[in-house]
């Protein structure tokens, strides 16, 4: 089997983004294969801990993929302060007699945005709502080539490593089974330190908040990179509970146009046409100005604008993630008029370093938490979404009384839809069968 069919039969999306299916993101050729490893959400530590423990297994994969798309250059993208993790991987790099490279970046955010990282490496700008293919680059995350190792040996994707730091007592990175609920990863993690809390997955800027209901459904999928846990009545909590009426009215009574938020935009940095200040300033007179509100569509919502540029505390990402819904309502879409995109001259200068962005985040006490790692969880249930990723659900492939084994393969995307396969995550029996696959875990006896 070539290596494209291993990674689709092993149901591999994007680890760190959207979830694309990686068998139709590798099917190219390209200049730069990236490695993204970055991991520029501040807190977030999986990543690391790849780099750190599997630095073999990523460089030896990033060679092959690299190969097989006849990539000229390969290149892992970290931050210059990963000393451990740059340590490891240049020594796999020599071991291994490899060509791949490392590009090494300043600690700011969002490095590991895209279209940032491809910037950084390429000096390319990708154009407004493309892709880094329109360069000559394809970017995978360290997550989903240390998932192509292991398909490469047969083996589908069925946990994640995963951070659960902030209000825990035993903050840690821990191997979790796919669709074990994200409340048995706080257990795990000896519980929360403050009875009144909430979980945003991912990170902090651009991490979902979970309401009560979704926390107590939530589950561990393939995307899932990290667990949050902080005071219900921390500042990020609380600027969620704002309304768009809320958020309008602050634009017309308290923007003043300072336009910070448009010259700290990393997409206007790398040279988008996009303007957060003029939005701000629109939306105080009217809503009806869709050719300026498109601009709304080439936003990332990486929120430098509202969680660090904004003096006033207002909230452009947020305004713009309402236009983004309503201009898809009317079917409007992005179209360059140009081809042409230069990065700004005083990108350099207007890079936000992470540290000062946690600072802003009041964040610090999260800091320098001990991380403890290599623990696993063994849940005793486990529910696994039949679609975790873009594109149409898994057909499931089993049935409820199923006797279902580690990896076997409990979901199949069907021939000709864009999706992934779906795998069990632990030995045990299927208990119920619709959106997800609930598996009960079955103790395997060990004959001594
Ligand atoms: S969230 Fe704000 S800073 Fe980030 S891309 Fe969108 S407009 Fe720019
Ligand atoms: S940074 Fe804030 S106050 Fe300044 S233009 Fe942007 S939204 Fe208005």
């Amino acid at each position: 089997m070539d290596l494209l069919n291993k990674i689709k039969e092993a149901g591999i999306i994007g680890a760190g983004g959207a979830g694309f299916p990686t068998y139709i993101k590798l099917n190219c050729k390209v200049e730069y294969f990236i490695i993204n490893g970055l991991e520029c959400e501040p807190l977030l530590q999986s990543d690391k801990y790849l780099m750190r423990n599997k630095s073999d297994e990523i460089v030896s994969t990033a060679e092959k993929i690299g190969d097989k798309i006849e990539a000229v250059h390969i290149v892992i993208g970290l931050k210059e302060e990963y000393y451990d993790e740059i340590r490891a991987l240049r020594e796999s790099i020599e071991k291994l007699n490899s060509k791949v490279e490392l590009h090494l970046s300043s600690a700011f955010y969002p490095a590991g945005d895209e279209q940032t990282l491809v910037y950084e490496v390429t000096g390319r700008t990708i154009p407004p709502g493309g892709i880094p293919l329109n360069v000559g680059a394809v970017v995978s995350n360290v997550g989903t080539v240390f998932n192509i190792f292991e398909a490469i040996q047969d083996k589908p994707v069925i946990y994640k490593f995963v951070t659960v730091i902030g209000e825990v007592y035993n903050p840690s990175i821990i191997k979790v089974p796919i669709g074990t609920s994200v409340k048995e990863c706080i257990e795990k993690c000896g519980g929360t330190t403050v009875d009144d809390y909430v979980v945003i997955m991912g990170g902090p800027m651009m991490g979902k908040l979970l309401s009560e209901e979704s926390f107590e459904n939530r589950v561990i999928t393939k995307t899932d990179g990290a667990v949050l846990v902080i005071p219900a009545d921390h500042y990020l909590a609380q600027r969620e509970k704002m309304t768009i009426k809320h958020m309008k009215n602050q634009a017309k009574s308290a923007c003043i146009q300072c336009h910070y938020c448009t010259d700290m935009c990393p997409r206007f940095l790398i040279g988008h046409p996009i303007h957060p200040h003029k939005i701000m300033r629109a939306v105080a007179l009217s809503e009806d100005n869709d050719e300026l509100f498109k601009e709304a569509l080439i936003c990332c919502e990486c929120g430098i604008c509202e969680l660090y540029a904004c003096p006033m505390g207002l909230s452009p990402k947020r305004i713009n993630v309402y236009f983004k819904g309503k201009l898809r309502e009317k079917g409007i879409k992005w179209k360059n008029v140009t081809n042409i995109f230069e990065g700004h001259v005083l990108r350099d200068y207007r890079k936000v370093p992470t540290k000062r962005l946690i600072s802003r985040l009041a964040l610090n006490k999260y800091v320098d938490q001990q991380i403890e790692e290599g623990e696993e969880i063994s849940p005793e249930e486990v529910s696994i979404p039949l679609k975790q990723g873009i594109g149409a659900p898994a057909s499931p492939v089993v049935k409820t009384g199923d006797k279902v084994e580690k990896g076997q393969l409990i979901g199949k995307i069907e021939e000709g839809k864009m999706g992934s396969n779906v795998h069990a995550s632990v030995d045990g029996e299927v208990i119920e069968v619709g959106q997800n696959v609930v598996i009960k875990t079955m103790q395997v006896e060990v004959i001594p």
